[in-house]
């Protein structure tokens, strides 16, 4: 639609100007810092960064309700740089100019209910919020184009040029990474460090395709975020993890969407989220509290953080119900299939334990729970999701697996809502689903194949193995008929079908 041909009312706010003042904000010490030039943890304490806007107060004077018009009415406009998550552009990033924003065509992703099947068998009704239909299949996208479109603002600026972006990955971020930097090259150079081994296939092939530097460290991710840390200090390159506080900025989309998705009603809602980093999980209670203040939602949607056993240190955090007693102790991951979530120590800790405590105090009670699952119950989970029509990664599987510790926890009750994080596409992580149909998962996960999940191609030769068709020789007319009635028959026995009458 034109903008003239909207309402009166909604046209001064329909295409947002550059506006606001943001400023990091040091979650250590509380110094304040400019956002004019690439900074990621506090000069001053080495503590993580937030992005506050100083004239927030200003967004408050609008209300809600016209918030709520404003962002369903620019649903109908056609211009690229409103299309994707800075349709919410005063929340997102209200200094950045239309012109500097890169749009690859990330967020707005479909929320999909789960079959009356599946709920039923999970008993509360769930949908899922697929992230992994992202342009790199996972909801790193929405980090990645804040933080790009805020590196082309400095550059457009001229407060930075020849930027070389870096960062350490899980594999989901190296790929979004590379792939909006790419956008931007030349101007902008990435690479990317990977733990050797541990990311798969497909996550190890974008980068490489959207030709990234890409290096291999042997170790873990936790390892390979020390060495990206200390390039970072130490040399003139743009962190493009989570620790950069624009990648949080850019993930708060995620809630404004699931607000917007229910059409601003979050009674009783739950949101579910798998936690690696803690980056996620941080920027999704944010947003919500962003709208809540705002008065663009109701109320807080109830939060589920859920983690691995084989990688729980923020779990074990908050298993000390006394919040004056609680010590953040790193802990030594096992192997997980929610590889991507395989951290043990939390770069965004500090913020999860800031925003959850101002996100409980804001709800007027406890709205934010952890949970733990086993190895068995993410890889069970995630085949029975996929098995009845979603696109769920092992993530994915571990938000289900989370839903249903939750619900025999008596965390979430049968009235309740919940929308679960599809945090990437199940292709990306299709390796784990073959070892489970193969048999072949290592012990160290310990998980063991159901066999009724278990799903493997079989082979149908005919009886005669002269009368195979190829590319190179193809059948005469009737030894082809004689393969097509073989092979057909052969199928319709191991699906115990009868024929029809002619
Ligand atoms: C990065 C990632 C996570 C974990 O998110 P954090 O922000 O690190 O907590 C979960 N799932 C997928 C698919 C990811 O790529
Ligand atoms: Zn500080």
């Amino acid at each position: 639609m034109k903008p003239d041909l909207f309402p009166e009312h909604i046209r001064p706010h329909l295409i947002p100007r550059p506006e606001g003042e943001l400023f990091y904000k040091c979650l250590g010490c509380g110094a304040r810092h400019s956002v004019e030039k690439l900074l990621y943890v506090c000069p001053e304490c080495g503590a993580v960064l937030m992005i506050h806007n100083q004239n927030q107060a200003e967004l408050h004077k609008i209300s809600g309700t016209t918030w709520q018009q404003i962002f369903d009415y620019r649903r109908m406009l056609k211009i690229p740089a409103l299309k994707g998550i800075y349709r919410y552009h005063e929340f997102i990033g209200p200094i950045i100019p239309l012109e500097s924003i890169i749009y690859l065509g990330e967020g707005h992703t479909p929320v999909v209910e789960a079959s009356a099947f599946l709920q039923d068998k999970v008993g509360l009704r769930f949908f899922y919020k697929n992230d992994g239909q992202n342009p790199s299949a996972s909801f790193k996208d929405r980090g990645m184009a804040s933080a790009l479109s805020c590196i082309k603002y400095l550059i457009d600026q001229g407060f930075v040029s020849d930027v070389i972006a870096v960062c350490a990955s899980t594999g989901d971020t190296s790929a979004a990474a590379a792939l909006y930097a790419s956008y931007l090259g030349p101007l902008v150079k990435s690479a990317v460090l990977l733990p050797n081994k541990k990311v798969t296939v497909q996550q190890l092939s974008q980068p490489l395709g959207s030709g990234a530097r890409v290096f291999e460290i042997p170790g873990v991710f936790d390892d390979c975020m020390k060495i990206v840390e200390q390039l970072s200090s130490q040399y003139p390159v743009a962190l493009l993890n989570s620790k950069n506080a624009w990648r949080i900025l850019g993930q708060e989309s995620y809630s404004y969407e699931i607000a917007q998705d229910f059409d601003w009603d979050m009674t009783h809602k739950a949101v579910v989220v798998p936690i690696g980093n803690a980056g996620n999980i941080s920027a999704v209670m944010n947003g919500f509290l962003k709208f809540f203040k705002a008065g663009i939602i109701n109320q807080l949607p109830k939060i589920l953080g859920v983690q691995s056993e084989h990688a729980d240190p923020v779990y074990q955090y908050y298993l000390e119900p006394d919040k004056t007693k609680r010590i953040f102790t790193p802990v030594d991951t096992r192997p997980s299939v929610a590889q991507a979530a395989m951290i043990g120590n939390p770069v965004s800790m500090p913020r999860v334990v800031a925003i959850a405590e101002e996100y409980n105090r804001e709800s007027g009670h406890d709205n934010v729970f952890f949970v733990q699952v086993t190895e068995q119950a993410i890889m069970d989970w995630q085949l029975t999701a996929n098995q009845n029509g979603h696109i769920a990664c092992t993530q994915g599987g571990e938000c289900l697996a989370g839903l249903v510790k939750a619900r025999a926890m008596d965390l979430i009750s049968v009235n309740e809502t919940a929308v679960l994080d599809a945090t990437a596409h199940a292709i990306k992580f299709s390796e784990f689903q073959d070892l489970y149909f193969k048999n072949q998962i290592p012990r160290s996960y310990h998980i063991v194949p159901d066999p009724d999940r278990i799903n493997l191609p079989e082979l149908i030769s005919p009886d005669n193995p002269d009368l195979v068709p190829s590319q190179e020789k193809r059948l005469g007319k009737s030894e082809f008929t004689q393969f097509v009635q073989n092979i057909s028959t052969k199928i319709a026995k191991k699906m115990a079908l009868s024929p029809v009458d002619p």
